[in-house]
């Protein structure tokens, strides 16, 4: 594996088991007991009752584009060879949404409302990114 040279997540105690399961290229998401509602990025209470009784649940990995940008000039130099890449926000199945790249595609042929399925790239023995790729249709 070669060295990752982009920044790199440092799991707390609230998101481990987040990244946990992204090593095992499982997406997992939050779902209240009390509300029923879903949320993504994780916290400790939900977002919408603020309840703590909180599980987490598996995303489909199925979601569409919600909106995106093309980044041509790279924030720094460890992504310079990726440019242009494309920044998205992705709304999962499930109605929450998650930053992410579009990968496996021209950037320019990245529509909003584009169908997209999770895959995960691993870049350390313990990190795994979920990144989304055009859905076969
Ligand atoms: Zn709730």
């Amino acid at each position: 594996m070669p060295e990752y040279l982009k920044p790199m997540p440092v799991p707390d105690h609230i998101t481990e088991t987040f990244w946990a399961a992204a090593r095992q290229h499982k997406l997992l998401i939050q779902q209240c007991r009390d509300c029923g509602r879903n949320q993504f990025f994780p916290q400790s209470s939900c977002r919408a009752c603020l309840s703590e009784n909180l599980e987490w649940v598996e995303a489909s990995g199925s979601g569409k584009v919600y909106s995106y940008t093309i980044i041509h000039r790279p924030p720094s130099a460890s992504f310079e060879e990726d440019a242009p890449y494309t920044v998205a926000l992705v709304e999962l199945g499930e109605g929450v949404r998650m930053m992410s790249n579009i990968i496996e595609i021209e950037p320019d042929q990245v529509r909003v409302g584009m169908p997209v399925h999770v895959v995960f790239e691993d870049i350390s023995p313990t990190i795994s990114l979920p990144k989304f790729r055009p859905a076969a249709t």
